[in-house]
């Protein structure tokens, strides 16, 4: 793994192959003093995890998974070749949010000029040794657009967390979607001189093998992981939003609140709030410790704030936006980062303890990531 400082650390690993799992023991002296964010790449390759193999509609009935190599596009005497991948995903504790994931492909040889390539999620079981045209795996009907090769390279996903390969991964990671990977084939599939030729994992060289890279956040220190299905105050006005309701709040902290919700909608792709009539209701508490406490029920939840305690302090209308934030991420299903030793998540996040409540009025990347990581 590699720190923003390009600081490097080995990994070590274990493979539990009654599982097929990578498990990955990261070093937690390294994390403590990185400079965040951190890089780990478990690349998985090898034929024992990843699977790849093409289909050719000219020979409908062959199979074609020892070859070294994958093609797409259309030439004599195959006709169009389409193909089908998936990679057994290394264990990675969930704790950490999965940031970007990608797939990459190295081109070995080329017909024609390349564009761009087209690819689906794979929705029936498969194995490579068993693929053919008649019997390829049934897929998705979205069809989604990667951009073409560049540096030899063919990159599916890339660096935006909300991308369609980083939220497949996620749904692999968690089992809301079974692992049964893509099917990639070029997006013009009409001419015989148009066709092109990347390595598989079966070529002898492993640099050049079909990769899924993971990028993982690693400066949280801890959140909650729920099914989508599960979330409070979701289901009762229609999709994800999650409707707060600050009707008995002052004035203003009716606006501080306001300024919290479109924080959260602004930065945060996966955060729908609304203010309306709610049983999420937003309530001044002066009893409680602290400043601000957020309860889950089983339908709804409850947010407090200390109004005495907020009071107390000099910038006590901007801590009031801090204090928000910090309880919508709750809602929002992410955790406290209330461990002191593990500083960047404790100081520099909005679900940090250690935070500065008069400036720390938007929620960090950090929190960001973590809230897309639940719901995506
Ligand atoms: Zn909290």
């Amino acid at each position: 793994m590699t720190d923003s400082s390009e600081k490097q650390c080995s990994i070590d690993w274990d493979i539990n192959e009654a599982e097929n799992r990578l498990i990955l023991h990261l070093d937690e002296e390294f994390l403590g003093s990185a400079i965040y964010p951190v890089v780990i790449d478990p690349t998985v390759s090898g034929p024992s995890n990843t699977y790849d193999t093409y289909a050719s509609r000219a020979n409908p009935d062959t199979n074609y998974y020892l070859n070294n190599y994958l093609r797409t596009g259309k030439d004599e005497p195959y006709g169009i070749r389409r193909l089908f991948l998936k990679f057994n995903l290394p264990s990675i504790e969930n704790k950490y949010p999965i940031k970007s994931a990608k797939i990459q492909i190295k081109l070995k040889s080329n017909s024609g000029s390349i564009g761009q390539f087209n690819y689906k999620r794979i929705i029936t079981s498969w194995s490579s040794s068993a693929v053919t045209w008649w019997n390829s795996p049934d897929c998705e009907s979205t069809e989604y657009h990667s951009s073409s090769v560049s540096n030899g390279i063919l990159t599916i996903g890339g660096s935006d967390p909300t991308g369609i390969i980083p939220k497949m991964v996620r749904r692999w990671r968690v089992g809301l979607y079974p692992n049964y990977g893509i099917k990639l084939y070029y997006s013009d599939e009409s001419s015989t001189s148009v066709w092109q030729t990347f390595y598989s994992s079966d070529y002898s060289d492993l640099t050049c093998h079909p990769k899924l890279i993971i990028e993982i956040y690693t400066g949280y220190s801890s959140y909650k992981k729920k099914p989508i299905s599960d979330f409070y105050g979701g289901g009762t006005s229609g999709g994800n939003y999650i409707v707060l309701d600050g009707s008995e709040l002052p004035v203003i902290y009716q606006s501080k609140l306001a300024i919290a919700v479109s924080r959260w909608n602004t930065y945060c792709s996966s955060s729908h709030f609304s203010i309306g009539t709610s049983d999420n209701k937003v309530i001044i508490n002066n009893n409680i410790p602290g400043w601000g406490k957020y309860t889950p029920y089983s339908n709804h939840f409850l947010i407090e704030v200390s109004k005495t305690q907020i009071d107390q302090e000099k910038d006590w209308d901007d801590i009031i936006i801090s204090v928000l934030e910090h309880e919508m991420g709750h809602a929002l299903g992410i955790a406290d980062n209330d461990d002191s030793s593990r500083v960047n998540a404790y100081r520099c996040t909005q679900m940090g303890y250690g935070r500065d409540r008069d400036t720390f009025l938007y929620p960090s990347n950090s929190d960001i990531y973590g809230v897309n990581d639940v719901w995506n």
